[in-house]
């Protein structure tokens, strides 16, 4: 077996997460190695979105690991995670991007602005680049030509693209996406996952949940089933969505 502990760009070990007396997550161990599609599955309430938001920083882990390639961002310590300092917190936040259910596009920018402003604010990029490569990222989501319209003038499946537009302008080493999908009618829903599917084949690291057991099936390399805040089975794509091993992720899979 190869050792893929250096292609791994995220790691988490042993993440606990608790608000007030919900444990939400009871040590979580998973990594997303270089270049896989990493699908997270599993009923509402099992801790799925408190999983992306402690990835993302915008939650901290009460104990356990979390490191971004070589930078470590908390290591658990006497039963509680001790996270880096502010740079080192803001050099990892450089290395992902988040992509929500609600798209959470600004609303009083254009499509172009909502691309281009992020690189320019945060590291500092010239606009005329900032500008060149949203253009680009654009064409590339299928959204040419609507570069000058406000968000609400798109459809839901159109803002949603803009989203992963914006997460790509700052050349993220990994993209999360909470449930990219579930805001949107099923036709709407088509293309995004097609925008996705593209990134899988342009080997874009990716960690989803999602509710889409054909679209993770197809696109994910590796599935975490994720139940009471536990990963409950972890495999290749094929194996833990066509033959489960656990009777839990069983019945789940049969609701589909
Ligand atoms: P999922 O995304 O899998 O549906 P969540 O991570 O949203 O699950 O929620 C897991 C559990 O944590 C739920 O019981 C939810 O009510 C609880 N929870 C999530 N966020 C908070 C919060 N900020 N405060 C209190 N409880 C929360
Ligand atoms: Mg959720």
């Amino acid at each position: 077996m190869t050792d893929n502990r250096d292609g791994a760009v995220v790691r988490l070990s042993h993440g606990r997460k608790a608000f007030g007396d919900t444990e939400v997550l009871r040590d979580i161990s998973l990594e997303v190695n270089s270049g896989d599609v990493l699908a997270v599955i599993g009923p509402s309430g099992g801790g799925k979105s408190t999983l992306l938001r402690c990835l993302t920083l915008l939650e901290h882990l009460d104990d356990g690991s979390l490191a971004y390639g070589d930078l470590e961002v908390a290591r658990g310590e006497g039963g509680r995670a001790v996270y880096a300092r502010a740079p080192e917190l803001k050099a990892a936040r450089e290395r992902f991007g988040l992509v929500f259910q609600n798209f959470n596009l600004f609303p009083h920018r254009t499509v172009l602005q909502n691309v281009a402003d992020a690189p320019q604010v945060v590291k500092g990029a010239p606009r005329g680049e900032a500008e060149a490569r949203a253009r680009e990222l654009l064409a590339q989501m299928d959204l040419a030509g609507k570069e000058d319209l406000v968000p609400c003038e798109l459809s839901g499946g159109q803002q949603q693209r803009v989203a992963i537009a914006r997460a790509l302008a700052m050349d993220p080493q990994v993209l999360y996406f909470d449930e990219p999908t579930s805001a949107l009618d099923p036709e709407l829903t088509q293309g995004v996952l097609r925008a996705i599917r593209e990134l899988a084949a342009r080997h874009m690291t990716m960690a989803i949940v999602t509710h889409e057991m054909a679209f993770a099936r197809d696109v994910a390399d590796r599935v975490v089933f994720m139940d009471g805040g536990r990963v409950v089975e972890e495999g290749p794509a094929e194996q833990v969505i066509d033959h489960p091993a656990e009777e839990r992720t069983r019945e789940f899979l049969a609701s589909y």
